[in-house]
């Protein structure tokens, strides 16, 4: 059991793993809710998954614990409130209860893309080329602690990202309060930059991309299988995730309907 504050409703909440038969989901009372991208309800800040009028955000980085695990199915996770715990802002705690369960099933036959796909939103993008599974990952803030960073990895690799934490400006926090978002930032949380720099030790030099990387892997679980391409993403956000993986869902419909 896992058990903590939301970042952005700041509710607290319990969260329990049961292995169960069937695809993973999320019970919130009496509703369960697949983590699959047509229960996407949100990409602003964070991915918010709906059903039935019940939603539940910040899913992403457990999400991106199972991928990075391996465990595609038979898994019911019982949330007690809207927003899963924020934890310390990345995803390595969210390991141990998921190690307590055992070894994970046998993971589903891996997607092949076929053909590049690209998603362009804003100034983000998202390149998609058929190949072996990878993922590459670059930003570019201006500001003299982050400027232009990269990630790359195999998914032998993947693990590499998940103890790095969320982060943010001191000076989005304000705005971000004031239309109801981020109430519980803190520096137990996430790495908060000023002007100068981070607040707070660094775990990693690129620890802001690797935390795009770690977000990306969890939006990605949202198609539900592993993907077998070669992946470049710029400036990416959940937003930009959401919409490719929309994209894969439908081609994997048009490869399945005869
Ligand atoms: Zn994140």
């Amino acid at each position: 059991m896992i058990k903590g504050f939301g970042l952005h409703t700041g509710v607290f909440s319990e969260v329990h793993f049961h292995p169960a038969e069937g695809p993973v989901r999320f019970r919130l009372n009496k509703t369960e809710i697949e983590a699959r991208v047509n229960n996407v309800v949100s990409t602003e800040r964070c991915t918010v998954l709906g059903k039935d009028g019940k939603t539940l955000a910040v899913v992403e980085h457990l999400l991106a614990a199972l991928h990075v695990l391996g465990w595609w199915q038979n898994l019911l996770i019982e949330v007690s409130d809207r927003e899963l715990p924020i934890l310390d802002g990345s995803a390595q705690d969210w390991l141990e209860p998921l190690s307590q369960l055992g070894k994970p099933p046998q993971p589903p036959d891996a997607f092949v893309l076929k053909e590049p796909l690209d998603v362009n939103l804003d100034s983000s993008r998202l390149r998609a080329s058929p190949g072996k599974a990878q993922l590459k990952v670059a930003i570019n803030f201006d500001h003299p602690m982050i400027g232009e960073q990269q990630w790359s990895g195999l998914p032998e690799q993947y693990p590499e990202v998940l103890a790095a934490r969320t982060f943010g400006f001191l000076h989005e926090l304000e705005y971000l309060r004031s239309k109801g978002l981020a109430s519980q930032a803190s520096l137990e949380n996430a790495i908060v930059f000023d002007e100068k720099g981070a607040l707070q030790a660094l775990r990693f030099d690129n620890e802001p991309v690797r935390h795009k990387a770690l977000d990306a892997l969890g939006d990605l679980y949202l198609f539900g299988q592993p993907l077998s391409a070669s992946l470049t993403i710029e400036r990416g956000s959940h937003h930009l995730h959401v919409a490719f993986v929309k994209h894969l869902a439908t081609l994997l419909e048009s490869h399945e309907t005869p």
